[in-house]
């Protein structure tokens, strides 16, 4: 064998208990008392072993409204290996004009001279044309089996060309991801707030309510249903969208739903702060009330998944927009979703330490393709593996952070727990702060369909 990780605690998302475990060629080999011996060998006794959380929304390298996000797929893979994230799926998004295929290829030259660890893409589809739809089964068939529909913007004007998209996901066997928020609401009310010259943060989480989301939810799912299409909403954030979610998911539908680390930790009332507007995200943060609500769907299993939808902008950046429907969303969170849920979560026993597993790597594995490969400690997975200290205790500070966004949303906040090592198939590529992985040795992902591989979730 290669390495052998000795006296540590192995966590799954059914499972706790102490093993060695044994890596060689990058996988797990052998778990077991008493292994070896190997080329190397390390000691994390007193540590948790927990399989890398697989952050399955990103927006790593970015472009919008004109900006160029400052993150790159070097510094947010490294944050996300210091932060104990070892895979993620990253948003594919077109330009005018440009297939699903050319997306993607224009989306992996980007990542693969800097990924530090392995990535996959979900393509966004904007414009559901023919030729568009008639490509759905050459991008699943070539790996990438997962699709992002906004239902904002111009939703409302593609309507037909999105169900029959949907439906050519279904008949293909992939999924179809929804970002739900009501169009015709958001461009109401942008445009009346534009009017009366409501800018800025104040006016920013009414311009996108709770009843915008949990109409759309309710819209997706039942498209969804029509099309005969497994779906995924991402970054759940109120009691409208889980009830839809909840509602479906009791009468059998095949439909999962993600929630996003700043709605679990933070309220509206953050935007009313002076730097507020750092923390407009679509949707926006809700009341305080809605915080729990969330904890709850992801104890209880109405919510499968928690997952970053990171973005890397600048304190600049974020304070160019003044608009309702300009302000820059989006922050960095792939460092900070496991230490924080570790802190919140499992040490206020909202959740526990298996429950924060399975939402953070292992759900998210299986419902897009990689599962047993990523996402679990086994035999025969990647060894993408997190060398986790119950007892670090860390301030969280922007400078500190590997993020090349100059801000943390998280500034200052306190955590215990971090990790001191992380793996990425079998090879230390952070240990205790120190970056030891080069640019490019990530690898795009090719990942199943969900229809081959998802026990019922
Ligand atoms: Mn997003």
């Amino acid at each position: 064998m290669d390495l052998i990780l000795r006296g540590g605690t192995v966590v799954t998302a059914g499972d706790t208990f102490d093993a060695d475990v044994g890596i060689e060629g990058g996988r797990i080999v052998r778990l077991g008392f008493g292994l070896g011996p190997a080329a190397r060998e390390i000691d994390v006794s007193d540590l948790y072993l927990l399989p890398g959380a697989v952050d399955v929304h990103t927006h790593v390298d970015v472009e919008f409204q004109g900006l160029q996000s400052v993150e790159d797929f070097h510094s947010g893979t490294v944050a996300a290996a210091c932060g104990g994230v070892t895979t993620l799926i990253d948003y594919a998004l077109p330009g005018p004009g440009q297939t699903p295929l050319e997306t993607i290829q224009a989306w992996h030259a980007k990542a693969r001279d800097k990924a530090v660890i392995d990535y996959g893409f979900h393509v966004a589809v904007f414009e559901p044309d023919d030729a568009t739809i008639q490509q759905i089964p050459d991008v699943i068939a070539d790996g990438h089996t997962s699709f992002k529909i906004f239902m904002m913007g111009t939703f409302e004007q593609n309507i037909g060309g999105f169900m029959r998209m949907m439906a050519q996901v279904g008949r293909h066997g992939g999924l179809v991801n929804l970002h739900v928020e009501d169009a015709c609401c958001l461009e109401y009310l942008a445009r009346r707030f534009n009017a009366d010259g409501k800018y800025g943060a104040a006016y920013f989480a009414e311009s996108r309510p709770r009843a915008a989301e949990g109409i759309a939810a309710m819209r997706g799912i039942g498209m969804a249903q029509v099309a005969e299409v497994p779906a995924y909403l991402v970054h759940l954030s109120c009691e409208e969208s889980l009830e839809s979610l909840a509602n479906a998911r009791g009468r059998g539908h095949t439909v999962y739903g993600e929630t996003r680390p700043c709605y679990l930790h933070f309220s509206r009332a953050r935007m009313e702060e002076e730097d507020g507007i750092l923390y407009a995200g679509w949707p926006p943060l809700r009341e305080a009330d809605q915080m729990e609500i969330l904890w709850q769907g992801l104890e209880s299993g109405v919510l499968q998944t928690v997952a970053t939808d990171h973005d890397g902008w600048s304190f600049q950046q974020k304070k160019t927009f003044d608009k309702v429907d300009e302000i820059l969303a989006g922050m960095a969170g792939l460092e900070t979703m496991v230490p924080l849920l570790y802190s919140q979560g499992v040490l206020k026993r909202r959740l526990s330490l298996n429950r924060m597993v399975e939402v953070t790597a292992t759900n998210p594995a299986r419902l897009f393709g990689l599962y047993p490969r990523k996402g679990t400690i086994a035999i025969g997975a990647d060894a993408d593996i997190v060398a986790f200290d119950p007892e670090a205790r860390k301030t969280i500070r922007a400078e500190d952070m590997h993020s090349a966004a100059d801000w943390d949303p998280f500034e200052g906040w306190e955590v215990q727990g971090w990790p001191r090592l992380t793996l990425s198939r079998g090879e230390v590529v952070v240990d205790r702060g120190r970056v030891l992985a080069s640019p490019g040795r990530g690898r795009l992902l090719r990942r199943a369909r969900f229809s081959e591989t998802v026990a019922r979730l």
